[in-house]
């Protein structure tokens, strides 16, 4: 691998000093892969610089979760141990600073029974959930990402440099250069960002219309008074500004769970549970997703929209121009953090209170009250089409552009 040490320092502090915005005294909770440890001792290293108070690592293995799937039983795999409980009350106590790198290779989970991960994530999730919306809003975390070996095998399977080349990509879309300032680059794409969601805010759109000619047609509506975010959040328990995708180039905000109608057409596959759903498309009426089709993953897209009550209904819509860095890398990263800054996309499954003014008070029912869809999923998938057409409705049927072919209008 040919990426310097310095270049990869470079990288680590951006992600503490920038991304999560690791403050003086603060806990910080990092989950990295344990083949990432070298990497994982720069950030752990530079957390401390930046004034941690404690660096906890929860070292994960993909090997050893694929393993586990295919020899331990149902039951055993969905239990939450009354000391895993514990640790998640700690976390609620301590909002730790949580910094993901994700490397893991895409395949990990083939052979693994569908159906047995999502009745465990099930089941998982309904235990963890709770405490997870404890922290949801009140908590810096981030997640970039780390290339593995497996990881870059898998967006170039031909390339003797596959790895050189995956870090080439995730390096250009988090702009990071042997000899530039990425600081100063953040704040200029975050300044960009934060006067596009302002005018989205201005504008008070009440819906919006999607058209394209490979057969999207849809309406979704949105909140009343609920935010356009993007790029970064502030932590309003300490006021630390944090950036938690890198890279981020969306603009996004959670409609009204529920209301939605017409038909969205995916551009790019979906790679959920390590496996492909291609060529796609989701129906909506009254807000849910009624029917779909895909040209392949017809079954594991059908069990995905029934996981929970929430999974057939949006929990978020983001826009994102088609002259993304990572759309211009021009290859499937099969890693969420990066297909969902290529292009426009929606997420099925749980929104983002945060949204909402005061959103962070709010619990899951009084959030659900307010329009925030609630799932254990939250799946994204890209609708950007070269052709995207996407026009503003305010209350009062007044209307104005805001994507046109597949970009800001
Ligand atoms: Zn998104």
């Amino acid at each position: 691998m040919n990426i310097s040490e310095k270049l990869q320092k470079k990288y680590a502090e951006l992600i503490v000093r920038t991304g999560a915005n690791v403050r003086h005294g603060q806990v910080v909770q990092l989950t990295v892969s344990v083949e990432q440890h070298a990497f994982a001792a720069m950030v752990i290293e530079e957390c401390y610089r930046a004034g941690a108070k404690k660096v906890n690592v929860d070292w994960t293995y993909d090997v050893q979760s694929r393993l586990n799937f295919l020899y331990a039983d149902q039951d055993t795999l969905s239990a939450v141990l009354p000391w895993e409980e514990e640790k998640l009350r700690q976390m609620v106590k301590d909002l730790p600073c949580r910094i993901y790198i994700a490397s893991d290779d895409p395949d990990a989970m083939r052979g693994v029974d569908p159906k047995k991960l999502s009745d465990v994530m099930q089941c998982r999730g309904r235990i963890v959930k709770p405490y997870r919306n404890q922290i949801d809003g009140r908590h810096q975390w981030v997640i970039a990402a780390y290339p593995s070996e497996k990881w870059a095998k898998k967006c170039f399977p031909e390339a003797e440099d596959a790895v050189d080349r995956l870090w080439e990509a995730v390096l250009s879309t988090v702009r990071v250069t042997e000899d530039n300032d990425p600081v100063a680059a953040w704040k200029e794409h975050t300044d960009f960002i934060e006067k596009k969601a302002a005018w989205l805010n201005e504008q008070g759109f009440s819906s919006l219309r999607y058209h394209s000619a490979n057969g999207t047609d849809f309406t979704v509506d949105l909140i009343p008074g609920a935010r356009w975010e993007g790029a970064g959040v502030v932590n309003p328990t300490n006021g630390a500004f944090y950036i938690p995708n890198m890279p981020t180039e969306e603009i996004f905000t959670s409609p009204i769970a529920g209301k939605c109608e017409g038909t969205l057409v995916a551009v790019k596959p979906l790679s959920y549970h390590s496996q492909l759903i291609e060529d796609f498309s989701i129906t909506f009426e009254n807000g849910r997703a009624v029917s779909c089709r895909a040209g392949k993953g017809q079954e594991l897209l059908e069990r995905m929209i029934k996981m929970d009550e929430g999974a057939a209904m949006l929990g978020e819509v983001a826009l994102v121009p088609k002259e993304s860095p990572v759309n211009r890398c021009g290859f499937l990263f099969y890693e969420t953090l990066f297909d969902e800054n290529a292009c426009c996309h929606v997420a099925l499954g749980a929104g983002f209170k945060e949204v909402l003014p005061d959103g962070e008070n709010l619990n899951t029912d009084e959030a659900r009250e307010r329009g925030i869809n609630d799932s254990i999923i939250h799946v994204d998938f890209m609708i950007g089409a070269e052709d995207l057409s996407i026009d503003g409705i305010r209350q009062d049927g007044t209307k104005a552009a805001v994507f046109r072919n597949g970009t800001w209008a």
